[in-house]
């Protein structure tokens, strides 16, 4: 998607009805918005998203859409914490039939298969991975080159696992799970020396854990135009 398209697109904004909430995990919840016919993305793109029933400071943040465009649904799944912001505490107010603002979709972090491709998700990182997972599965398995997702998650939580299992049960996609930034830097420096150069590299998740990440495939030689990033603030 061109700057163009995204310059256009992020002043086409929508109403999205929720559907439902629920929780996914100890600090992570899901919401399920109802998706209207003129609405899609590439698998792995954000929206903007805007609290419309309070008025809040801040009221707007960058979310992956972590459904695939041929789901049915506008999915977005994020962290809160015990003591969330005043946007994601406006979130988990939001009732079936209430609505949120959305802009978008947006940005670049989309697969393009014609490499074999590592996918990096740190923590809540694996959500533009599940659009894209789903969407591989939905577009009938053709890829052409091998996709392995790394899932690091020290907590062992794993978001969406059995659907990711189920789409790794293919002979072209795999998932690793990890817990340790060892364990990843040792997948890292296989997947390099297996794809002899010609890999690209997706990484998504907290900022942090993108910089060093990032840091570690440009000590490796690794061209920058081979790294796309989705990094996370405020984690
Ligand atoms: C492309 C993209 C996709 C994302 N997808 C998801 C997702 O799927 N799920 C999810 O949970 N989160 C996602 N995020 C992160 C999300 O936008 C919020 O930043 C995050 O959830 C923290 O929000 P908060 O309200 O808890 O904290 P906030 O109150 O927004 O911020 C916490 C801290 O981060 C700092 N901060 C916030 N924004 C910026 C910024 N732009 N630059 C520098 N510092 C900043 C604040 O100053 C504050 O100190 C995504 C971010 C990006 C950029």
């Amino acid at each position: 998607m061109s700057f163009l398209q995204d310059t256009l697109s992020i002043f086409k904004k929508r109403e999205l009805m929720l559907i439902e909430g629920y929780k996914e995990s100890e600090d992570v919840y899901t919401f399920l918005f109802e998706k209207e016919d003129n609405l899609s993305w590439k698998a792995g793109q954000h929206g903007l998203f805007t609290i419309t029933h309070k008025k809040i400071k801040n009221n707007t943040r960058a979310l992956t859409v972590a459904s695939a465009p041929t789901e049915d649904t506008v999915r977005i799944t994020m962290r809160i914490s015990a003591n969330p912001s005043e946007f994601k505490q406006a979130m988990l107010e939001l009732e079936p039939g209430m609505k949120v603002k959305m802009a978008g979709p947006v940005g670049s972090f989309y697969l393009k298969n014609n490499s074999p491709t590592l996918l990096i998700a740190g923590g809540i990182g694996i959500t533009p991975f599940r659009s894209i997972m789903k969407q591989i599965v939905a577009e009938g398995n053709g890829i052409e080159q091998p996709i392995h997702l790394l899932y690091l998650d020290r907590k062992q939580s794993y978001l969406f696992k059995d659907e990711l299992d189920a789409i790794a049960n293919s002979p072209s996609i795999s998932v690793t799970y990890l817990e340790s930034r060892d364990e990843l830097y040792q997948e890292i420096d296989t997947f390099t020396t297996l794809s002899e150069n010609t890999g690209k590299y997706l990484i998504a998740g907290p900022k942090s854990m993108v910089d060093s990440i990032t840091a570690y495939l440009k000590n490796k030689n690794i061209p920058k135009q081979k790294i796309k990033k989705d990094a996370f603030y405020g984690y």
